[in-house]
């Protein structure tokens, strides 16, 4: 596995790969590599002939007040993952090759982009939306695999994908969880031993939320219920609980349709967010 830093050498061993034939699929993390990485980069490499895997810790999609400096960092070990996983090519780009001085454009996606973990997070997803560009036109794979454990965040690459004219298949990989259904995130390291136990109450009671409304439930009643829920097993506060049309992400106070559950909450002052599927009745 090669681990390029610049984008001249990044573009001419992309080409090399391409003289080699056969498709290039692009799998975009922060790096803090767990099991969920790791299912992208699988299913990455059933789907394409060559895996090209980035690392950047992106400033642009981190508030004021986030944890950038905290994020964690081991791109060594990540590289020993990857590269033991078959990525031909990890990105691992320097900042002033994302972004040199005078960088002054910005990916805007209205509309997905505004509720949810938008509302919570002003100007998140302008970063995530440019940082998901410039990647694409950094690399130009065919196709790049995300996580649906990050639900908005897909829904907002597909829309510019498709507007943009990217060209490229956007494959939406499902979630992987620990043994407690509590899913994997980079974010869970963050955790002491005791929030980390008091962070499995999020998938329980989603569930049982999901279980009251497929049942024909009211849906207040059940979001509700998963608040209390987490606030009574210790979480600090709860940002939103919202069923949501599966693909526009729009509301729903009827589950008359395919949908998803979507919650964001704090357990000490780590945010964890997490979606499931909900059945129409
Ligand atoms: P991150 O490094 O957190 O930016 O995540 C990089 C990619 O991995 C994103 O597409 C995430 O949605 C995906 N991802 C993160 N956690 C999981 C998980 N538990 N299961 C599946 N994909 C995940």
């Amino acid at each position: 596995m090669q681990i390029i830093r610049r984008v001249d050498r990044l573009r001419s061993a992309v080409s090399l790969l391409r003289r080699q034939g056969g498709e290039v699929a692009l799998v975009p993390t922060m790096g803090a590599l767990h099991a969920g990485h790791m299912q992208l980069v699988r299913e990455a490499k059933q789907r394409a002939d060559h895996v090209v895997a980035s690392i950047f810790v992106n400033p642009m999609q981190f508030g004021a007040n986030e944890d950038l400096d905290a994020y964690p960092r081991q791109e060594e070990a990540d590289a020993a993952m990857l590269s033991e996983a078959g990525v031909a090519i990890l990105w691992a780009p320097d900042v002033d090759q994302v972004y040199p001085a005078g960088f002054a454009t910005n990916v805007s996606v209205a509309g997905v982009s505004d509720g949810l973990c938008g509302a919570a997070r002003p100007g998140h997803f302008d970063g995530v939306a440019t940082i998901v560009a410039k990647l694409f036109n950094q690399v130009q794979p065919d196709m790049a695999l995300f996580g649906e454990k990050d639900y908005q965040q897909l829904a907002v690459i597909r829309t510019m994908a498709r507007d943009l004219n990217f060209g490229l298949d956007i494959i939406g990989v499902p979630t992987v969880r620990d043994a407690d259904g509590l899913a994997l995130s980079s974010r869970n390291a963050y955790l002491t031993s005791e929030q980390r136990a008091a962070a499995a109450m999020l998938p329980r009671a989603m569930q049982a939320g999901i279980a009251v409304i497929e049942a024909g439930g009211p849906v207040g009643e059940a979001t509700r219920g998963i608040e209390q829920a987490l606030l009574a097993a210790g979480f600090a506060s709860v940002d939103y609980v919202t069923l949501a049309d599966a693909a526009t992400l729009q509301p729903m106070e009827i589950a008359d349709r395919p949908a998803r559950l979507l919650v964001a909450a704090r357990i000490g002052s780590t945010r964890l967010i997490d979606n499931m599927p909900v059945n129409a009745r």
